[in-house]
């Protein structure tokens, strides 16, 4: 795994009116492109990371530098994953979709992915023949849930020597514009949202992981194929011991499971003694096995507050960024 496979950014948001009603301050100091200094009561911590995105940085700037170039690895039949990690509140949305897929100035990384491949196809060789399909799942308490065939909602993860590891009966619909795309993942989006409300606002609770593969048949007859997750996660923050007991307590556990093990992983994956690496332990990990080791290209968008209010979890937030870098 060694190489830097793993592109680790970090993208601060501007301080919301909370945090400064609360008498929040800047907490975060850029010293240059890579390198940020966060002052907490215990002392300033240094960080560095393949790129830092301050406050002002536009959506525009972040897809340029930690989007775009995954996108010629999938046309060249390569996995990519992107994730988005942080708090909740932290920016994970708002970088990977955005305030809306369709504004051309705030859209996020999620919606520039999609229009850029499309005119990639555009103006590809007209004789190569183009899939696009894509899946948008959920997991939710260990459980994998269809956001595009609300009724499946604990798919069983499977694996095959020719397909690798798969999703068993997730729905996938091919698309042949943007337009349509952003349609599937509005209707992913709104059941998600419907859930969210019967099972009490569990949306930072829960990974989402909008899974496009890309097909290509030349005339020829040679084909490959690339698939590109992109990964909201759940919020990091721990989930707070004082109102949760006995079976929430339990449920609790389930829901940060996937991302202790994403943890766990990113640790084996860097310690070169390890041989073992616990893709298995955990859903998430276990979908994404192929795209966290080997030849695939990942990207980690880390997201944070800039505010003091917020200072203890962007420290933590900070220090999973920074033991992904050494990957
Ligand atoms: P998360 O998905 O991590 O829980 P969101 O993306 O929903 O967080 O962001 C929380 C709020 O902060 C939203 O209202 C969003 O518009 C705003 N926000 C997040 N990042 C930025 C940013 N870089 N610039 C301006 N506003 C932001
Ligand atoms: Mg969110």
């Amino acid at each position: 795994m060694a190489g830097g496979n793993v592109r680790v950014v970090c993208r601060f948001r501007p301080q919301n009116r909370v945090e400064k009603e609360c008498g929040g301050k800047i907490c975060v100091n850029f010293d240059d492109k890579n390198t940020v200094r966060v002052q907490s009561e215990h002392g300033t911590r240094k960080f560095v990371m393949d790129r830092m995105f301050n406050m002002t940085t536009p959506q525009g700037e972040v897809y340029s530098y930690a989007a775009k170039p995954v996108i010629k690895d999938v046309m060249d039949g390569y996995n990519g994953t992107i994730f988005a990690y942080g708090q909740t509140g932290a920016g994970k949305t708002h970088t990977m979709e955005g305030p809306s897929l369709r504004s051309s100035t705030d859209k996020g990384v999620i919606p520039r992915i999609i229009d850029e491949i499309f005119e990639y196809i555009e103006q590809a060789d007209p004789s190569i023949v183009f899939t696009v399909k894509l899946s948008y799942v959920e997991i939710y308490c260990e459980k994998i849930r269809d956001l595009l065939n609300p009724s499946s909602v604990n798919l069983p993860v499977r694996e095959s020597r020719r397909a690798g590891v798969y999703i068993e009966g997730v729905t996938e619909k091919y698309v042949s514009s943007q337009e349509e795309t952003f349609q599937v993942m509005e209707e992913g989006n709104l059941s998600r949202a419907t859930a969210c409300t019967r099972m009490n606002a569990a949306s930072s609770r829960s990974h989402s992981l909008f899974i496009l593969t890309i097909g290509q048949k030349n005339q020829e007859g040679s084909t490959k194929s690339g698939k590109l997750y992109l990964v909201d996660l759940a919020g990091s923050e721990k989930i707070s011991k004082t109102h949760a007991t006995g079976s929430t307590l339990d449920e609790a556990k389930t829901i940060n499971l996937s991302l202790t093990v994403l943890g766990q992983v990113i640790n084996a994956l860097t310690d070169r003694k390890k041989k073992h690496i616990p893709y298995r332990d955990s859903k998430l990990t276990r979908v994404l096995q192929e795209s966290l080791g080997g030849n695939a290209k990942t990207t980690l968008i880390i997201c944070c507050s800039c505010s003091s209010y917020n200072c203890e979890e962007t420290v933590s937030t900070l220090r999973f960024g920074e033991r992904a870098k050494q990957i």
